[in-house]
């Protein structure tokens, strides 16, 4: 690894006015991501700054929402009560994700900002407009099993690793940040971007700015709700395909849907177009099934990954199906 100096933030103000000011500092929080990029030569910050010490771990249940301090442990979120009471499908995401050594030390803030894991972005011998914008695309006809079906551009084609995201945009979580210009509260689903001609530009946020917490409201889809994580092997593994599903039903029939997949886009994909054909139709696996044959509108896969079109949209049918199991 390159040397890099490290400075203990104390102060969230200061923190945000030293990073916002020097183009190559970047925060820490976990290390679980940073730390890899860094020992791969792909990230090269100057200065880290560790952030641990700002007081931003809290969880917060109220009546209408769990408002989630960046700082929180993944395991300390997916051990709250509060939210394996309103969002079983959060929870299960978060236990789905890495190793129970790495939950107990990833914050919540920067499980949301973790990088693609395309091999090709890690392997700095390789051509990647991510990592250095102009280079071209070594997935793009390489090696592409694991990459989108949707959502893609002709410079990049990786996909989001988060599984947290997803059960987050499915539930309507909303970020809070801090920046240079103040406070912002950004949806989730309008935090990340679309790689177009920029992958290199991941989501929203402006140097500097920190993510100070992630507010989830109560709803009665995303308490009836799951996660569910197709996968190579069961542990310690990306998803080829997931999907984070919620359902209101009253007297059989649906009155809210909201269905949110990953492993098949660059970022966590709503499927609005899906909630759409199940709003009023009875619960029923004839209904889950011609809802799930609209996944796959759009889609398109880049030869290794062909098998995800189809296989998305089987695995919003089991979803929705497994919704009628949460109480
Ligand atoms: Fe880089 Fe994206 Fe192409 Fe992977 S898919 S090599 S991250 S540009």
């Amino acid at each position: 690894m390159r040397p890099v100096a490290y400075a203990r933030a104390t102060d969230t103000a200061a923190a945000i006015a030293f990073v916002g000011g020097d183009p190559h500092a970047e925060f820490i929080a976990g290390g679980t991501n940073v730390i890899d990029l860094m020992k791969d030569d792909v990230a090269r910050p100057s200065t880290l700054v560790d952030i641990t010490r700002l007081p931003l771990r809290g969880i917060t249940p109220t009546a209408a929402s769990v408002r989630i301090g960046a700082l929180a442990r993944m395991s300390e979120v997916a051990d709250h009560p509060a939210m394996q009471t309103n969002f079983p499908a959060v929870v299960q995401a978060l236990n789905d994700s890495a190793s129970p050594q790495l939950r107990n030390m990833a914050t919540i803030g920067g499980n949301v900002m973790q990088r693609t894991r395309c091999a090709y972005f890690r392997d700095v011998s390789q051509p990647c407009n991510k990592r250095a914008p102009g280079a071209g695309c070594a997935a793009i006809g390489g090696v592409n099993r694991l990459h989108s079906v949707i959502g893609t551009s002709p410079h990049c084609i990786c996909t989001h690793a988060s599984d947290l995201a997803v059960a987050l945009v499915m539930a309507d979580a909303v970020i809070h940040t801090r920046g240079a210009n103040g406070e912002r509260s950004i949806p989730l689903a309008d935090f990340y971007l679309l790689p177009g001609a920029t992958p290199q530009r991941e989501t929203v946020l402006e140097r500097g700015e920190l993510i100070e917490a992630i507010e989830i409201p109560v709803s009665t889809p995303a308490r009836r709700s799951v996660y569910l994580k197709v996968r190579d092997r069961r542990q310690y593994e990306f998803a080829l395909v997931s999907v984070a599903a919620g359902l209101d039903v009253q007297d059989g029939t649906i009155r809210a849907a909201r269905v949110a997949l990953g492993g098949v886009a660059p970022k966590p994909w709503r499927a609005h177009d899906v909630e759409a054909q199940l709003l009023g139709r009875p619960a029923n696996a004839q209904t889950f099934a011609a809802a799930a044959a609209a996944v796959s509108a759009g889609m398109h896969g880049f030869g290794e990954n062909d098998f995800k079109v189809p296989l998305a949209g089987r695995a919003v049918a089991r979803a929705l199906a497994m919704t009628e199991a949460v109480a």
